[in-house]
């Protein structure tokens, strides 16, 4: 081997480019122990040769027996455990790119997953949740998302399957539902409404023949507990004290007797129309539209009354 003096040049044969002898290959057979091409012009004829088909083709045949009868070598399996480590991020882009352009498929294999694993999904949920409380809480009380996820409930309790097991349930546990709502309607007065409205405008459609085929707080245009808040100031209103618990009954202030159309009946049930009476002052008041109680007791309710409507003041 020919001795190594710093600071030598030599030209390369192939780029005529003279350089440092430390950016040629070293080469044992060559008298100054360096190649005579410059390491990048050789570094370019091997990147021209790889591109051949056939060679390329034979590298990474070769590179895959290669990784077959190595990949279970500590050293790989370190490099694996590593490189996974240093890339998660990348792969965490990757996995989501390739969860939505395989969607379908992205969702088979989670329902294949959760299947053999039972359990398993409630308990990540749950720690999930527990983990993003905040943010779980507030997304959750969006009205939107509230109102997606009513509807998806909706959905998913009245398939075919669903509706036809309830059926079965209802006809097989008669008596206990009954019991359960009996009891649930003297406790709950949200309840007790929702029960005693829909089954009221239900009658009072069928009556004229009109199907009900619209959500009954869609007609009313309240959620129940709305409807109940703003129902308890009508009776503070009428009668100038809180509603403590009495029998009431759920009166129309422009009659019903009023509608000749299908539109007009929904409009009287609309919940600016009802207020709570007491069943002997419904009975008094009958049709009467200009029927009321003293009105100075509307000072002690939150609602205004402008051109004979009711306003909730929340
Ligand atoms: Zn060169």
């Amino acid at each position: 081997m020919s001795e190594e003096i710093l600071g030598t040049t030599k030209i390369c044969t192939k780029c005529g480019a003279e350089k440092p002898l430390e950016e040629f290959g070293r080469k044992a057979s060559h008298k100054d122990g360096h190649a005579s091409q410059c390491l990048e012009c050789s570094r370019e004829y091997d990147r021209e040769r790889a591109k051949d088909p056939e060679r390329r083709q034979a590298n990474i045949e070769r590179s895959r027996e290669w990784y077959e009868q190595n990949k279970d070598t500590p050293e790989l399996k370190e490099y694996r455990h590593k490189y996974a480590i240093d890339h998660s991020e990348e792969a965490k882009v990757r996995a989501k790119e390739w969860y939505y352009n395989n969607k379908e498929r992205s969702l088979a294999h989670g329902r294949e997953w959760a299947k053999s694993h039972p359990g398993k999904v409630k308990e990540s949920r749950r720690k999930w949740k527990e983990n993003n409380k905040e943010w779980y809480e507030e997304y959750y009380s969006r009205p939107e998302v509230k109102e997606h996820m009513r509807k998806k409930a909706y959905e998913y309790s009245h398939t075919e399957k669903n509706t036809a097991y309830r059926k079965r349930y209802r006809q097989e546990n008669k008596e206990q539902i009954k019991a359960y709502k009996t009891n649930r309607m003297k406790k709950d007065p949200i309840f007790n409404l929702r029960i005693r409205v829909s089954r009221l405008v239900g009658i009072t459609l069928r009556q004229r023949n009109y199907s009900k085929n619209t959500r009954t707080y869609k007609i009313i245009g309240l959620q129940y507990p709305e409807l109940w808040a703003y129902l308890e100031r009508t009776w503070l209103e009428n009668y100038g004290t809180k509603w403590n618990g009495e029998s009431y009954d759920i009166d129309h202030i422009r009659p019903l007797s009023s509608a000749s159309t299908e539109q007009e009946l929904f409009a009287l049930w609309n919940w600016q129309n009802l207020q709570l009476l007491s069943h002997d002052d419904n009975m008094n008041k009958l049709d009467k539209l200009n029927w009321g109680p003293p009105k100075e007791s509307i000072a002690h309710g939150r609602i205004k009354v402008e051109n004979g409507k009711r306003i909730l003041l929340i």
